[in-house]
């Protein structure tokens, strides 16, 4: 209840550890006031101060204005437990393990696709494989399933999937060191083989935008944006691989909780400590899962170039990645908590790590700028480019939201929602959707997300993360 609910801040409010009994740190919610009675109409604080009682958790469980209710942890949410003995949790990763979003530029301004949208549309749909479970061109090997599990994006790059150059611009460099292939069960395996290159279903997307106006000026210079300039915002995962990790491991620890004497409110917030034989083997498949997801939007990428230069042959120009971040993921980081700095593993469960100027991690472009922040709104509004700061750190572990967040269950949204008119809509306002079905375009409405430029607007208030552009959309894949 917001009585229970105590306003540090104009964005910022705790819900204090006095509130529960079995809470070990304070549960805050980053938000202006207008979008908390929105947030507190579903389960997601009552998650958030479930989460709170995780054995090791630092400072506070948090979460992002874009939060709903999720799996265990409420989506938009990060908790950090402290290492060794601190837990790991699937349910505060998600099972779309590695679902993230990456920012292709190109050097087309928007009078010059107008016309061509429509047909521009129907190639893209053509060229990325779209719809629930669907597969793509490319058949792993059992060999060369393992070698994508441990070289995630440099996999792509090394086939003819990808380029060299983009390596750099995704977080971690697309793979994770830690893979290991051997800790992913055959069935997850066996759902991976055909579906590098797709993006699935719902609510992951391919969308052609532009920038309609710029916010930082020095920044959208280091990361080459300019008014007008078109770009392409990718959204998948790790698709039916990543899915049965997340299910093969909350089996597994839920029978192996008991050992380690861990009790949790909800049985969703099955964990482990990361030291556990379960943790590391858990940590180890995640990784590799995360690994698959960075070759996926690598290889949709190389789609995505082809349909380009399908459409706009020798004025098609180069497509380059801005970044590509993770936003289902856990990491191990050193943060400074009281004072002291300490090894955490970092659950960031829809939310972007959002590290600001001077993070080793950056190619020198992006160094005094900051990490770029990708925030998609919704197919039919807006979305944003942003920039990390050092606040983020101080504030939530270096992270920031992931997106508008959901406002209406699927269902509610499919009852509300003509999708034909819709579509038709849309184009009038020059978006053209290309979609498996009406279903999915009705589950994915505008009205189905809140209001972006007001969650986007409190990160920025917050301070980590700065507005740097705004885009619109022209062309939504949706799957
Ligand atoms: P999630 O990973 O939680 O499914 O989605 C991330 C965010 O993507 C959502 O919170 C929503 O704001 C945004 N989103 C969903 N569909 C679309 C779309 O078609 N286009 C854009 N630009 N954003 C979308
Ligand atoms: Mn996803
Ligand atoms: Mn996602």
């Amino acid at each position: 209840r917001k009585t229970d609910i105590i306003k540090i801040e104009d964005f910022l409010w705790e819900i204090p550890k006095s509130f529960r009994e079995d809470m070990l740190v304070p549960a805050r919610v980053l938000c202006f006031e207008t979008l908390l009675d929105d947030i507190l109409e579903d389960r997601s604080l009552n998650q958030l101060v479930n989460v709170a009682t995780l054995p090791g958790i630092q400072k506070a469980s948090f979460v992002m204005p874009d939060v709903h209710e999720g799996y265990g942890f409420p989506i938009g949410g990060v908790a950090a437990t402290k290492l060794p003995d601190g837990v790991i949790s699937p349910g505060g990763i998600g099972y779309d393990i590695n679902c993230g979003v990456r920012l292709l530029t190109s050097t087309l301004k928007i009078e010059q696709i107008q016309d061509k949208l429509e047909e521009l549309s129907k190639e893209m749909y053509a060229q990325i494989p779209s719809g629930m479970g669907k597969g793509g061109d490319i058949h792993l090997s059992a060999e060369e399933m393992n070698q994508v599990l441990t070289t995630g994006a440099e996999w792509a790059v090394a086939n003819g999937y990808g380029v060299e150059e983009d390596l750099a611009y995704i977080e971690n460099n697309g793979k994770l060191v830690e893979a290991d292939p051997d800790m992913i069960s055959e069935m997850a395996k066996k759902r991976g083989t055909s579906q590098l290159g797709t993006i699935g279903s719902g609510n992951h997307f391919v969308e052609v935008d532009y920038i309609e106006e710029i916010y930082d000026e020095e920044v959208a210079k280091a990361y080459n944006l300019e008014i007008g300039q078109v770009v392409i915002l990718i959204h998948t995962g790790s698709r039916g691989l990543g899915h049965q990790v997340a299910t093969d491991y909350i089996r597994l620890m839920m029978n192996a909780m008991p050992k380690y004497n861990i009790k949790v409110p909800d049985r969703e917030l099955t964990c482990v400590p990361l030291n556990s034989v379960e943790g590391e083997q858990y940590f180890k498949a995640m990784c590799a899962a995360a690994n698959y997801a960075w070759c996926n939007r690598e290889v949709i990428s190389a789609e995505v170039r082809t349909a380009w230069k399908n459409i706009f042959q020798e004025n098609a120009g180069e497509l380059k990645l801005l970044y590509d971040v993770a936003h289902n993921i856990a990491k191990i980081e050193t943060h400074t908590v009281n004072g002291t700095r300490e090894n955490l593993v970092v659950h960031r469960k829809g939310a972007t790590r959002a590290f600001g100027p001077d993070f080793e991690e950056l190619p020198p472009k992006y160094k005094h700028a900051g990490q770029p922040v990708i925030i998609p709104g919704s197919m039919g509004t807006c979305s944003y480019i942003l920039a990390g700061t050092k606040k983020s750190r101080e504030l939530a572990f270096g992270s920031c939201c992931h997106g508008a967040g959901r406002r209406l269950s699927r269902t509610a949204a499919k009852k509300q929602v003509n999708a034909p008119v819709l579509k038709e809509k849309l184009k009038e306002r020059g978006i053209y959707i290309e979609a498996g079905s009406f279903k999915g375009i009705a589950e994915e409405a505008p009205i189905a997300y809140k209001d972006v430029n007001l969650v986007v607007d409190t990160v920025h208030a917050s301070g980590i993360a700065k507005k740097v552009a705004k885009l619109k959309p022209v062309v939504v894949i949706k799957g």
